[in-house]
């Protein structure tokens, strides 16, 4: 009897995951046929000054259109992680972002974010160089998002291309900053000029005193740091205010601006 039910457990997690194979399956191949036609398209987020809320960048965020409607990077950004996929997928959002950003009248910045298969496999600094150089667009103005995986590393190649950007004038910023090790003594010695402290740390702002009080804690220290420091996920005027006390230098969020079409970026 326990045998029998042993078995029904193996064939109904070999059937999960088999559908799951299946699933990834399907979002790779379709993902390719979107990423051989250029179907992918960008969405930009406004970043905002902390005080006076002016847009002081832009982030780039791919978007798949589908069924009338856009499937998410989680949807798919995780497939496309596990092969090579999303070194062919994010050398063309970055063209396609920076072409686009360079084509805008004005002068705030434009930030993209950067797998670790696309410093580990590719030119990175070459690439940019050359995308600069097309596109007129000052490398003050480019900065790249990478997370700690990809930042705390061995490798020579990696630490060479980062240095490499910094001294072209490209910024490099620590997306989800909190998530990952946290380690402010650590951070310091990253070579980040920008840090972004990830939406979980003021999802609860207002809420609870405990909280905030953490929160208060993180920003002061990450302030003490000497980086332009962003915060992610602001949704309320709550949240908004309570950084404004706190005078990190830039906010993003729904509360602010969503991610945009490119037509939708040029109105605002
Ligand atoms: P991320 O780089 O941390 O990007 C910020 C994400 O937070 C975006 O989700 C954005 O829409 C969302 N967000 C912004 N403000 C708020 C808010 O107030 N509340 C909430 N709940 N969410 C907010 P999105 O566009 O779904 O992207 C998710 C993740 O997918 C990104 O996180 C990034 O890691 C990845 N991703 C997006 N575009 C690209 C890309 O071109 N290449 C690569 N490699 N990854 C990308
Ligand atoms: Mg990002
Ligand atoms: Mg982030
Ligand atoms: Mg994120």
């Amino acid at each position: 009897e326990s045998k029998r039910q042993g078995g029904a457990k193996v064939t109904e997690f070999s059937d999960a995951l088999w559908r799951q194979y299946q699933r990834e399956l399907t979002i790779k191949t379709e993902l390719q046929l979107a990423l051989n036609n250029e179907q992918l398209v960008i969405f930009y987020q406004p970043i905002v000054d902390c005080i006076s809320h002016d847009i002081v960048a832009v982030e780039a965020l791919v978007r798949w259109p589908k069924d009338s409607g856009f499937v998410a990077p989680s949807e798919f950004v995780a497939v496309a992680e596990r092969s090579r996929q999303i070194v062919e997928l994010n050398q063309y959002i970055l063209r396609q972002a920076v072409k686009q950003f360079a084509a805008l009248p004005g002068n705030i910045r434009l930030s993209v974010n950067i797998p670790a298969s696309q410093l580990h496999a590719t030119d990175l600094v070459a690439d940019v160089k050359e995308l600069l150089e097309t596109t007129g667009l000052p490398s003050q103005r480019l900065y790249l998002e990478l997370t700690e995986t990809e930042l705390v590393t061995d490798s020579a190649h990696v630490l060479n291309q980062l240095q490499a950007l910094r001294a072209l004038g490209v910024g490099i910023a620590l997306d989800d900053f909190g998530t990952g090790y946290s380690n402010l003594q650590y951070l310091k010695q990253l070579p980040v000029d920008i840090v972004k402290l990830d939406r979980s740390f003021i999802d609860d702002i207002g809420d609870k005193a405990a909280d905030n009080q953490l929160t208060g804690s993180i920003l002061d220290m990450l302030r003490s740091l000497d980086k332009y420091l962003i915060v992610e996920g602001i949704e309320n005027l709550q949240q908004a205010e309570y950084l404004r006390t706190f005078n990190v230098n830039a906010l993003q969020g729904f509360y602010f601006h969503k991610p945009m079409p490119l037509e939708a970026l040029r109105a605002v």
